[in-house]
């Protein structure tokens, strides 16, 4: 009798002192956070590692002949341990990371590389995926199931899995190498990020700043303990409003100096030589794949489809937005000689009389709206807007566990049923990357029995800090970047899918994000969040019109900026050789070619430009903007109803869009929401380029 009681429970009472090795019985099973060390990732990782290995060994060795269930379902529920622990670490890598977690990742990356390279390269298992695909039409499969048995097949032959053997060894070196290249590259950034200060002693040095950016800017120093001086860093909170208010021309050129000098200061943080490298490296693989460039290669699989579809696009605007971009330089200028300064407008000039202008037209600055922009008070605008549209209910919850204080922790409920989990951290710190961003320590699925999984999301954001005195208020670009990344969270909270594992294309997936900016400054919203932090006023209808009337300003620069980035992304890319690579030369010559206005810098220059040598947006930084022309047409969607919250339009782009992931081909997906394909016109128009 007690043997029989005991062997079934016997599995689930050993408990490992490994938490990624156990059922986490926290609420709504998110990472336990607080019992997770450094030291139980690499062995988390080696015991993932081994089990998909046993998973991949279970369905090449099945005797039955290849269909979907046996071979590409059980694919797509394979490592199930290595997502649970690599999506932990990827995330607090990037949010809270340290010097043991920097050295797992550089150690990591090689392994997982070659841990990928032995299920893609494997021919045994590739052959099965291909009978399955060759018999595609034999088979009774939804249509996501198409979609996935599609999408499997694909990533085999653009891994690699139809080379001879010889390119197989080849690949593999590649990619063993660019995964550290890739690794160092991050690290880098973040410790050239965190290695600069400009540091202030003297009070008449902060001539012309706001009280409230000097009240940051001495918390700053506190926190360094130089108690009594001013510290500014190139985090893009405590950077921006220098730019824009410090009346010392020398300080605002040593800082932007700092700031676009990351990773190109020739020390052991250069990140020159590696980007040369991993050019090069992706150039090398895509040929060996059977393509031009690796921008073929990456492309294929987007909405674009194709370099020269990207090209002309971004031909286009780039077209439409310079000679814009040209008028707001010689406004500038002339400000400056109205001035009497003597010197030419450069680039560290351009926030501080950019601000001045805007002051001049619409007599409007950021210091006037932020107290209209406190954090809380944002946030709950954008749940407002997700309740209005979808019927979601946030709750905070403080039961739930978090790996840093800032983090804000949320149930996500609709009708009294439960959706998922959001969490959210909004101020930089030294151990976080630059930007904002979204992803999951779980995504939405259904387990291999059908069972729902609920999503587990975190966003993340470098938002302003709060001071002694003030809590965070927020420039409006701040306030659009949450609901920005509040609507990827959305989509990933939305998603009704069966199957792990879907990805959605970059440039489709800026979608769901940025169409949540059009409702920020929106009257209808501003009305419900945007209240005084101290007074509870609602923000002026005179100040709304005035955010509304500017909302076109300076958008030559802002268009010209990111465009040059992401032409600096596409020449990078368009390499049908290897090349030697001077870095420094490359990036001139590119920009030299397009015609970039030399009082502009591209929005990321090279050496700092993480989205194309860390992160996913290698040939695909034009995603935002290809996206913008989606997004622009999509809220057109409900502007046409005359009601910003129509439901009818907000079901069908949950149906239609946010729930289906990566299950469909984007345009299809569009197309169903829309009836047609967008045009270039409604982007134009949003940002007065027209
Ligand atoms: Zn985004």
């Amino acid at each position: 009798m007690a043997a029989i009681l005991i062997i079934p429970g016997c599995k689930k009472e050993i408990k490992s002192d490994n938490p990624f090795l156990n059922e986490w019985d926290t609420p709504f099973g998110v990472p336990p956070f607080e019992q997770i060390m450094a030291k139980h990732y690499m062995p988390a990782y080696l015991k993932g590692f081994e089990e998909q290995k046993e998973e991949i060994k279970a369905v090449i060795n099945n005797p039955k002949e290849p269909d979907f269930q046996n071979t590409i379902k059980m694919l797509a529920y394979s490592g199930d341990l290595l997502s649970k622990v690599g999506r932990v670490f990827g995330a607090l890598n990037s949010a809270h990371t340290n010097d043991s977690l920097q050295a797992i990742s550089r150690e990591i990356a090689p392994i997982a590389a070659k841990h990928r390279d032995d299920i893609n390269l494997n021919d045994t298992l590739f052959q099965r995926v291909k009978s399955v695909y060759d018999n595609r039409d034999k088979f009774t499969l939804t249509d996501e199931e198409k979609k996935l048995l599609e999408d499997t097949y694909k990533d085999f032959v653009r891994s690699g899995a139809a080379l001879s053997p010889g390119d197989k060894n080849k690949l593999r070196a590649i990619n063993e190498e660019l995964s550290k290249l890739q690794v160092q590259f991050g690290q880098n950034l973040l410790a050239e990020t965190n290695g600069y200060k400009l540091v202030i002693e003297k009070k008449e040095d902060l001539s012309g700043l706001p009280e409230g950016v000097i009240a940051q800017a001495a918390a700053m120093a506190k926190s360094l303990k130089m108690d009594g001086k001013w510290v500014f860093t190139l985090q893009v909170p405590s950077m921006t409003p220098f730019l824009q208010y410090s009346d010392r021309r020398d300080l605002r050129e040593k800082l932007f100096t700092g700031y676009f000098m990351k990773g190109d200061n020739d020390n052991e943080f250069d990140n020159k030589a590696i980007i040369a490298r991993i050019a090069n490296l992706r150039t090398e693989r895509s040929k060996l794949l059977g393509y031009e460039s690796f921008a073929d290669y990456a492309l294929e699989r987007n909405m674009a489809k194709t370099p020269e579809k990207v090209s002309e696009f971004l031909g286009q605007v780039w077209a439409a937005a310079t000679p814009v971009a040209k008028a707001e330089a010689a406004a500038q200028q002339e400000l400056i000689d109205r001035e009497g300064g003597k010197f030419k407008l450069a680039p560290w000039d351009w926030w501080y009389y950019t601000e001045k202008i805007k002051k001049e037209k619409y007599d409007l600055d950021d210091e006037i709206t932020r107290p209209y922009f406190k954090i809380d008070n944002v946030m709950e605008g954008m749940f407002y807007v997700a309740n209005r549209l979808y019927g979601l209910e946030f709750t905070k919850r403080t039961d739930i566990p978090k790996y840093h204080p800032d983090v804000n922790t949320f149930e996500v409920k609709r009708d009294g049923k439960h959706v998922g989990i959001l969490m959210i951290d909004n101020y930089p710190r030294p151990s976080k990357r630059g930007g904002a961003w979204c992803g999951t320590y779980r995504s939405q699925r259904r387990d291999i029995k059908g069972k729902m999984i609920y999503p587990v999301v975190t966003m993340v954001t470098n938002s302003t800090l709060p001071s002694t005195d003030k809590p965070s208020l927020l420039t409006s670009l701040e306030a659009e970047t949450l609901f920005h990344e509040f609507g990827h969270a959305l989509n990933n909270l939305l998603s009704n899918i069966t199957y792990p594992g879907s990805s959605v294309p970059r440039d489709f997936v800026e979608l769901p994000s940025q169409i949540m900016e059009h409702w920020v400054l929106e009257p209808e919203v501003l009305k419900v969040y945007a209240k005084h932090y101290q007074t509870g006023e609602i923000i002026p209808t005179e100040i709304v019109e005035k955010l509304d009337k500017s909302s076109k300003f300076n958008q030559g620069f802002i268009t010209v900026e990111y465009l040059a980035a992401s032409l600096l992304d596409m020449e990078y890319h368009a390499l049908t050789e290897p090349v030697e690579l001077n870095i420094r030369e490359f990036e001139n010559k590119a920009m030299e070619k397009y015609g970039l206005i030399p009082e502009i810098k591209p929005r990321y220059r090279s050496t700092y430009f993480n989205h194309i040598w860390g992160g996913g947006y290698s040939a695909g930084y034009y995603s935002y903007i290809w996206c913008e022309i989606l997004d622009a047409d999509a809220f057109n969607a409900f502007r046409e109803t005359g009601d910003i919250f129509n439901k009818e339009v907000a079901s069908k782009f949950e149906k239609e869009i946010l729930s289906r992931g990566g299950t469909k081909d984007p345009l299809e997906m569009y197309i169903a929401f829309r009836g047609k394909e967008p045009g270039i016109d409604a982007l134009l128009e949003n940002r007065g380029l027209k």
